[in-house]
């Protein structure tokens, strides 16, 4: 496990790195926002995080979030799913984070909105629920998202049919790949993909959620509003947590 004082230190590295990548593009560091992905860490690391002044996490699996919950009383910040999203889990979803990136078809969409929907009013999660689209840029089989393709026919449906979430932006993890031009490429395509929904559907998306702790750079030079950073700031994944 990593220590206290490295987690610091890579918190330093990556803000820095995040200040310069948003420098070189001419963007605003206050429009990009840093999630530290906690997924198989202890719930000790996400305290010295929080301590260094980190606001923003995100987790992979319901449960896991649910079994640090205990741990992390008291704990002021905002919890992102960015995993697969599993049927039976979307009640407890929607309780234990603050935004789903990872919807990928109309159907999880509307089983949330239906959710919401028949929620008492005293339940305490935002009204519309923020979502946001994972979209399936570079194809790859193992990838979860809506291809390129269906991006618009899904945000559209959503739009049209589930009243109770709003999508304030779209998801992708980057290409599996080395070539700097492919994963600039792929980020792009996400962009435009948020533009290009926004100007023909009056949307007004505002997140690109794109960037981990191998590409988070690039996805800052083409737009990102949420880079996702897991072992940089918190050293490799503990796969038996
Ligand atoms: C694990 C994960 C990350 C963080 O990956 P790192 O390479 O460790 O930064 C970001 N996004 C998603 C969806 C993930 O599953």
């Amino acid at each position: 496990m990593v220590t206290t004082e490295e987690i610091r230190r890579n918190l330093d590295i990556v803000r820095e790195n995040l200040a310069s990548a948003a420098a070189a593009s001419g963007r605003k560091l206050d429009e990009i926002a840093l999630m530290g992905v906690s997924k198989f860490q202890p719930a000790e690391s996400i305290l010295t995080a929080f301590g260094c002044g980190l606001r923003l996490f995100g987790e992979n699996r319901v449960q896991e979030r649910e079994s640090k919950s205990a741990s992390l009383v008291g704990i002021r910040a905002e919890w992102h799913m960015i995993g697969t999203l599993q049927r039976n889990k979307a009640r407890k979803a929607l309780a234990l984070f603050d935004c789903i990136q990872s919807v990928n078809d109309a159907a999880l969409a509307a089983y949330l909105d239906r959710i919401i929907a028949e929620s008492p009013e005293e339940t305490k999660f935002a009204r519309p629920y923020p979502i946001m689209v994972e979209v399936n840029v570079s194809g790859e089989e193992m990838k979860q998202g809506v291809t390129p393709e269906k991006c618009f026919a899904l945000i559209d449906n959503i739009a049209v049919k589930c009243p109770h979430v709003e999508i304030h932006g779209l998801m992708t993890i980057g290409p599996l790949s080395d070539d700097e031009k492919k994963i600039r490429d792929s980020f792009r395509t996400l962009r435009e993909l948020k533009e290009g929904a926004n100007e023909r559907f009056g949307f007004a998306m505002r997140h690109l959620s794109m960037g981990m702790s191998g590409d988070y750079a690039a996805a800052i030079g083409e737009g990102s509003t949420i880079v996702r950073i897991g072992t940089a700031i918190f050293g490799t994944r503990n796969k038996q947590f």
